[in-house]
């Protein structure tokens, strides 16, 4: 069967059931007040207008669905639109365009262009724990891409933005930032603040990691200049995971998002890391990835508290 024809693509009460599993994983929670245990849910009634999803909190006595607090609550499309579509987003390697998803649901371009916006912020890994724990190698690379607003076209890379990206290699996991500027200081800066002080750090020979590397346990380089992109001397001394990221990322960036602003752009990237993180040669299939994107709808999540098991049971 196709995973599209899953009732929760269709169904907007199946879409609300679904998102209600993920979010509320032990029940539902008063979006008002953090209560647990003592909700109703009110049976929808369109013919009324009766939302989907609406529940009742018999503690604040007020009323609720799973949208609240989460990017569904910014817009007014159906749930089960918005589950195409990050699914869409979730499972297409290079990414989908605004025109695309505009096209393939039938919204308008405004609307897709916000949609796509808000699962990227999904997508945004809110894990800041630092690369490379108990002694892991982490490779870390810059890239160039686009047209840095205002610089006047020149040799190197100058005119272009900047992107320096992070690969744990235990994990799996890629971290991306943009920068203005390539220099030690702001390289250091971004190793002192994602890498772990035993981790590994793995490099090409750019003079600038030099002294970067001395903070750390440890650190490989390769001579792309000399055209060695493996160390001569341990073939664990490479930058090719980050490479191949950055080759994906190049991809999407050229042949989907082709006129992504320097203001945007670190929203792409979340969107790239994300996939990257969760990528099949992780264990994550497509499903899982769209459940992962899911879970990450929610901006600010309540204290729960059971009011009918005392206040001990509240974490
Ligand atoms: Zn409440």
């Amino acid at each position: 069967m196709s995973i599209l024809s899953a009732p929760h693509f269709h169904d907007e009460a199946a879409a609300f059931e679904r998102v209600e599993k993920v979010i509320w994983p032990q029940g539902p929670v008063c979006h008002h007040c953090g209560c647990m245990g003592r909700i109703s849910a009110i049976p929808a009634n369109p013919e009324k207008r009766v939302r989907y999803g609406l529940k009742r909190c018999g503690d604040c006595k007020r009323q609720f669905t799973v949208r609240m607090g989460t990017i569904f609550e910014e817009s007014k499309l159906p749930l089960h639109i918005w589950l195409q579509a990050m699914h869409l987003m979730c499972s297409s390697k290079k990414g989908v365009s605004a025109h695309q998803l505009h096209r393939t649901l039938e919204i308008t371009y405004k609307s897709a262009w916000f949609l796509a916006h808000r699962i990227r912020e999904a997508m945004r890994s809110g894990d800041l724990s630092p690369f490379g724990h108990d002694g892991g190698m982490v490779e870390v690379d810059e890239t160039y891409i686009g047209h840095e607003p205002g610089a006047p076209v020149g040799a190197g890379g100058n005119h272009k933005m900047k992107v320096v990206s992070l690969v744990d290699r235990d994990s799996g996991k890629a971290r991306s930032v943009v920068v203005d500027d390539i220099s030690s200081k702001v390289l250091g800066e971004i190793v002192a603040a994602n890498l772990s002080r035993e981790a590994i750090l793995m490099t090409d020979e750019a003079r600038h990691y030099i002294k970067i590397g001395q903070q750390q346990a440890g650190h490989g380089h390769t001579n792309h200049g000399a055209g060695e992109y493996v160390s001569r001397f341990n073939p664990l001394v490479h930058t090719n995971t980050v490479e191949g990221f950055f080759s994906i990322f190049k991809r999407g960036m050229r042949g989907v998002y082709q006129h992504a602003s320097k203001k945007h752009l670190h929203r792409y990237l979340a969107e790239f890391d994300f996939r990257y993180s969760n990528r099949i040669a992780l264990g994550v299939d497509d499903a899982a990835r769209a459940t992962r994107a899911l879970q990450g709808v929610v901006g600010k999540r309540l204290a729960y508290r059971r009011p009918d098991l005392g206040a001990e049971a509240s974490a």
